[in-house]
């Protein structure tokens, strides 16, 4: 069956993002779009996607467990699991790899952890924005050891794309799926990047607002909406990126 994904959404708590993406609204807005999964993948934290899964599965929509993790090269790394705890588990390890920073939310942003009614938990205090203290490698490494999927993020844009950053993939990303960002099309891309010809290329929106979930969708064909169903239709070839029409 075709699976309409949108994997890369960011929430109030991205200090980047604003703050009508609570969990609850965009669980609403993927419904209206008719999208089958999502992933919340907030800048190097899942403190609002556990709350975002909790509703989705009230909602009967598939929630994947995400973060967008950025690595000391400055790499933006989607990190996608499908099981609870060993999303947490990772959560865990990636905030002790956070440089002890404390966020300027008039600078930044705020960083807003919200519950199932749009009320105010609490303010994150450490930025988010920042480059954890873990390589690529080894985060891909663990990433794996949770049963989680890394996906180089926008890879062809800058200033935080893989391609953009270190120029080629490197070799532990050699079987790796990638995204390219919603405003690219795969055809330029690999023709800028001929090295990408083995790689699965996936979109999704990186929405900030509202108004751009589901701007990229990638409709997998697969059986079922779980990240390994995914993961094996996108390597098969088993997928489409699509575009649709703006909307209000
Ligand atoms: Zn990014
Ligand atoms: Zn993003």
């Amino acid at each position: 069956m075709n699976i309409a994904a949108d994997l890369h959404i960011h929430s109030t708590l991205s200090p980047c993002s604003s703050l009508e993406m609570s969990p609850a609204a965009i669980i609403r807005r993927a419904r209206e779009l008719g999208l089958d999964v999502i992933a919340v993948t907030d800048h190097n934290s899942m403190a609002n996607c556990f709350q975002a899964a909790a509703i989705g599965a009230r909602s009967g929509l598939a929630v994947l467990f995400g973060m967008e993790a950025q690595t000391r090269e400055d790499v933006h790394i989607l990190c996608l699991f499908q099981e609870q705890t060993q999303a947490e588990r990772f959560n865990e390890r990636i905030y002790a790899l956070l440089p002890d920073v404390k966020n300027n939310p008039e600078f930044f942003g705020d960083q807003v952890v919200v519950d199932a009614q749009d009320n105010i938990v609490r303010h994150e205090d450490r930025l988010l924005l920042n480059a954890l203290d873990i390589s690529i490698p080894d985060l891909l490494e663990l990433v794996r050891l949770h049963d989680g999927v890394g996906i180089p993020a926008h890879v062809e844009a800058p200033p935080y794309g893989l391609l953009v950053n270190l120029g080629l993939v490197p070799a532990e990303l050699a079987d790796a799926v990638l995204e390219i960002s919603c405003a690219a099309r795969a055809e330029g891309v690999r023709q800028a990047y001929p090295g990408l010809a083995r790689h699965p290329l996936i979109s999704s929106s990186d929405a900030h607002y509202l108004r751009d979930i589901g701007k990229a969708q990638t409709i997998f064909t697969a059986t079922s909406a779980a990240l390994p169903a995914l993961m094996a239709a996108a390597r098969g070839g088993s997928f489409q990126v699509r575009y649709p029409e703006p909307h209000g």
